[in-house]
């Protein structure tokens, strides 16, 4: 490809995915053409201007269709019916959950590369955008739920008494869990957090945080390090052993998932009533159906005098920070897309291929239905 379009930060998820230096180092690197959607970065910080001094032509998100060979988004995908068949796009779409997304991408017969879907070996740790988002993600959850909290995260001694610290639960020890567990800590909260692989225990101890444990949790290393589906007594145990510390919570920040399936739910509606007016639960897992039966995606809602926050796109609420990280994962992806894009077996872009010239490359997807 000779020329990158830029489309991303005009609807409600403000993170533009080229910050103006990663234009630049691009342009420079790659000797290509990069096209910048106007007035596109203002809400993570970067003026149009800033873009042009770097080199980029800043045009209209028409131009940018029409000029560019290769499309650079964040999630958005209003514009792939405007696309020419064989043109190439990156982004973030979580295919293997929202396989319906990936029907315009077939049908205009384009090129997508998914970076949600790169293995997550060494090599690719530039790339990961996953594991930048969900760090954000797992910061902002618990700098939320301590505005919503109506008492304090510290121990507070004044003339008139103690407040007691907060007692946080956090379900889900990957990425986002030891951010928000790393955060609360700091905060001076109580912490405790679960999760189902046992490797996880030596992470929460290290930040100090207590280590729920269930037993029989069955792993496998071809799973590259993500979590199993389990059995049904495993589910069992684990929800009796979850209700029990849920009471006990002040604030529970869940961010289990499993990638490609519905998120497991470890809240339902009985818990929410065992826990005390006032607590306050944000589950980042509401994008895959949520770890909690009473969240809703994008919205809060009140049960029991528990309010839930659902937001799996916590990190687009940080939209300078996050247009950062996402800049550099991408600016890494594009180098070595550059580089390799005649090699069929390369390991990251055969993975993160989704769809190669209208075709899906994993036949086995039904793009109608979820799991
Ligand atoms: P994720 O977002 O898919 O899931 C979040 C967490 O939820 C995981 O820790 C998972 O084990 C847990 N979980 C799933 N089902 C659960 C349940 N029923 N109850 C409680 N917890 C449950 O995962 P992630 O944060 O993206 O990380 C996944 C794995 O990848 C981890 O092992 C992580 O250490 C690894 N990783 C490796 C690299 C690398 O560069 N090698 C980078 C990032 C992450």
């Amino acid at each position: 490809f000779n020329s990158i379009g830029v489309i991303g930060g005009l609807g409600r998820d403000g993170r533009v995915p080229l910050t103006p230096s990663s234009v630049q180092e691009l342009i420079r690197s790659l000797e290509i053409e990069v096209y910048f959607t106007s007035g596109s970065s203002l809400a993570a910080g970067y003026s149009d201007l800033e873009y042009e001094a770097v080199g980029a032509q800043v045009v209209s998100k028409q131009e940018v269709i029409r000029s560019a060979d290769l499309i650079l988004t964040t999630n958005e995908m209003d514009f792939v019916s405007e696309l020419r068949p064989h043109q190439y796009v990156v982004g973030v779409f979580n295919f293997l959950y929202h396989k319906e997304r990936l029907v315009p991408f077939i049908d205009r017969e384009l090129t997508v590369y998914s970076l949600d879907l790169l293995p997550r070996t060494t090599i690719a740790q530039s790339m990961d955008v996953l594991s930048s988002m969900a760090s954000l993600a797992g910061y902002k959850a618990v700098i939320k739920a301590a505005n919503l909290y109506p008492s304090a995260f510290p121990m507070l001694t004044t003339a008139a008494g103690t407040i007691k610290p907060a007692q946080v639960l956090v379900l889900g020890a990957g990425v986002a869990g030891l951010q928000a567990i790393a955060t609360a800590k700091r905060l001076g909260a109580r912490v405790e957090a679960f999760d189902v692989r046992s490797s996880a225990k030596e992470e929460v101890e290290s930040l100090g945080a207590q280590f729920i444990e269930v037993e029989g949790y069955a792993e496998s290393s071809a799973h590259g390090g993500y979590a199993m589906e389990q059995s049904e007594a495993y589910k069992a145990k684990q929800q009796l052993l979850i209700k029990s510390r849920v009471e006990k919570a002040d604030i529970v920040i869940s961010t289990a998932n499993i990638p490609g399936k519905k998120a497991p739910v470890l809240m339902d509606k009985s818990s929410m009533e065992s826990m005390h007016p006032g607590s306050v639960i944000v589950d980042l897992a509401s994008d895959q159906g949520g770890n909690c039966t009473e969240s809703v995606d994008n919205q809060t809602v009140h049960h029991f005098g528990v309010t839930i926050v659902g937001s799996s796109a916590l990190a687009s609420e940080m939209v300078h920070a996050s247009s950062t990280l996402l800049s550099n994962n991408y600016t890494s992806f594009l180098k070595h897309l550059h580089k390799n894009i005649d090699n069929p077996l390369d390991p990251l872009l055969s993975e993160s291929r989704m769809v190669d010239k209208g075709v899906c490359t994993r036949p086995t997807i039904n793009t109608e239905s979820k799991s």
